[in-house]
């Protein structure tokens, strides 16, 4: 049984654990050069860091999981494996093709597996709602300040604010502590009285929080520790400057987030860390052709298993709910995808998934985004950064074209179609557009997943292999074995 796992964070590194105790060969691909995604994000070996623990939960989950991955005969991990596409076949998992080498570098290697079955754990990447002045240099998303932090031991800037919504806020607001940055304030959207009715509510349901309570009493205590305001209700609605950020505006924001006129306070800072949420990397999935929830999420049964047969998914791209849901889920997609048998150990993973199930479902109710948002925007704040469209200039366009479909406006609009691929802006973009669109295309579709070279096209199409066997499964092509490489 052949097993490709497709990210190497902590859904992936435990779907590539459960898959090697099941007695499958795995292939563990990830495009970061470090197996641990965003949540063990650490310093490079070459730094000799004595205490890589610092900045880390769970680090010696990582430590051993690491361990056995690389350590196992039966795992090849593959790192700086940026999967571009996934090629359904007529049976059996698709065809997984992947270039390897440095990210945007010419002549990287072609690599291309045919498992039985596949993992899918590419985790998600944070959404950040504009505002005016957001792209400014000194604005950055909350998950850069805390890559940084954690993989360079590099604080954004020496008087920072950190706002937006939900937990995440609390270790970005303590990493850019404990690396040098002044905190001035954690600004969470969502208001002191959402908070208590959304958490408060049913506490029966809530068994998974218990777990990460010493986790937050550690982020309040160094919050007091480094005398780190936190304020709810409040929203970051402008920031100011020439060449870089200078000030923000902070306003009070009312339950559906828009902005209370009158209660406006600008605070000087060179640094601003924006999150508003996750949004999960569903291309894959959505190439792969498995069915998306309503809530925009891959749906899978109890066992992991996606709607495509051989295909599981785990982590941030189910349900945004932590790292030890991440590593449940993992567990359970890995074993059932290298078809193990049932064991106390599956029953546990089982057990705390469903747990966190509820956890996240809750995590999404009090924190998602409110539609008040949009009232922080003017005409002329940029919504897709990297086409330089504007929010009037969205609406204007709208307006006049009377299109109703999502993909016609994008072309009309170019809103989306810029370098990141509407990564960053799609939701923000759907949002401000109405959402339901008539021909049901949403910004998560990317065929192609990532940018590719032609010569690298070129060199994959020379080295394809028939499709026609699924069963001549789990051959590395062109590379016999790139065990080793991480
Ligand atoms: C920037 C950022 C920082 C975060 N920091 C924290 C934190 O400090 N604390 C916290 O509690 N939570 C943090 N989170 C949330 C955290 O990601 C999750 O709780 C947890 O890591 C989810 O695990 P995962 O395995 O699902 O995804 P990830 O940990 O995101 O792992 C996904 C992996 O898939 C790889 N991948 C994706 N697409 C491809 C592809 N096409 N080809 C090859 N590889 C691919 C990525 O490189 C990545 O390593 C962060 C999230 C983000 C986006």
């Amino acid at each position: 049984m052949t097993v490709v796992v497709i990210g190497a964070g902590p859904a992936g590194l435990a779907a590539a654990s459960a898959a090697l105790r099941a007695g499958a060969d795995v292939t563990l691909l990830d495009s970061s050069d470090q197996l641990g995604g965003q949540f063990w994000r650490h310093l490079p070996d070459s730094a000799h860091a004595a205490k890589q623990h610092v900045l880390h939960h769970k680090w010696g989950t990582f430590e051993a999981l690491a361990r056995e991955v690389t350590q196992h005969p039966s795992c090849s991990v593959v790192a700086n494996a940026q999967v571009w596409l996934l090629e359904q076949r007529a049976a059996g998992a698709p065809r997984v093709h992947a270039h390897v080498g440095p990210v945007d570098s010419g002549g990287r290697e072609t690599l291309t597996l045919d498992p039985h079955a596949l993992v899918l754990a590419t985790g998600a990447h944070d959404r950040t709602l504009p505002f005016p002045g957001w792209t400014l240099p000194g604005v950055y998303t909350a998950g850069a300040a805390q890559a940084l932090a954690k993989s360079e031991r590099i604080a954004l800037g020496s008087r920072a604010v950190v706002a937006g919504a939900g937990p995440f806020l609390l270790p970005v607001a303590q990493s850019l502590a404990l690396t040098g940055a002044r905190v001035l304030g954690v600004y969470e959207a969502t208001t002191t009285a959402a908070l208590l009715r959304g958490w408060g509510a049913k506490p029966w349901q809530l068994t998974a929080a218990v777990g990460k309570m010493p986790e937050l009493a550690g982020y309040v205590a160094g919050h007091v520790r480094h005398s780190i305001p936190y304020r709810t209700g409040r929203a970051v609605v402008e920031a100011h400057g020439t060449d870089r950020v200078e000030a923000v505006t902070i306003a009070r924001v009312d339950e559906t987030w828009a902005p209370i006129a009158g209660t406006e306070t600008t605070i000087e800072t060179d640094a601003v860390c924006v999150s508003h949420g996750f949004t999960p990397r569903l291309e894959l999935a959505i190439a792969a052709g498995c069915t998306i929830s309503a809530d925009r999420f891959v749906e899978v049964d109890a066992r992991q298993q996606t709607s495509i047969r051989g295909i599981y998914a785990a982590g941030e791209l189910t349900g945004i709910a932590g790292a030890d849901a991440a590593l449940a889920e993992g567990a359970l997609a890995g074993h059932f995808a290298a078809n193990g048998p049932r064991s106390a150990h599956i029953g546990r993973a089982a057990r705390a998934r469903d747990r966190f199930i509820d956890f996240g479902t809750r995590l999404d109710a009090v924190h998602s985004p409110r539609r008040g948002w949009t009232q922080w925007l003017r005409n002329d704040t940029t919504i897709c950064r990297c086409e330089e469209v504007t929010n009037g200039e969205l609406t204007s366009i709208q307006s006049q074209t009377a299109s109703c479909g999502l993909r016609s406006l994008k072309l009309s609009t170019r809103a989306g179609l810029g370098i990141c691929q509407g990564r960053i802006c799609g939701r923000n973009v759907e949002e401000l557009l109405g959402e339901d669109f008539a021909d049901g295309v949403t910004t998560d579709r990317r065929p192609i997943v990532s940018p590719v070279r032609i010569g690298d096209l070129a060199d994959a199409a020379a080295a394809e292999p028939p499709t026609e066997d699924p069963h001549t499964a789990g051959d590395l092509h062109p590379r016999e074995t790139l065990k080793g490489t991480s």
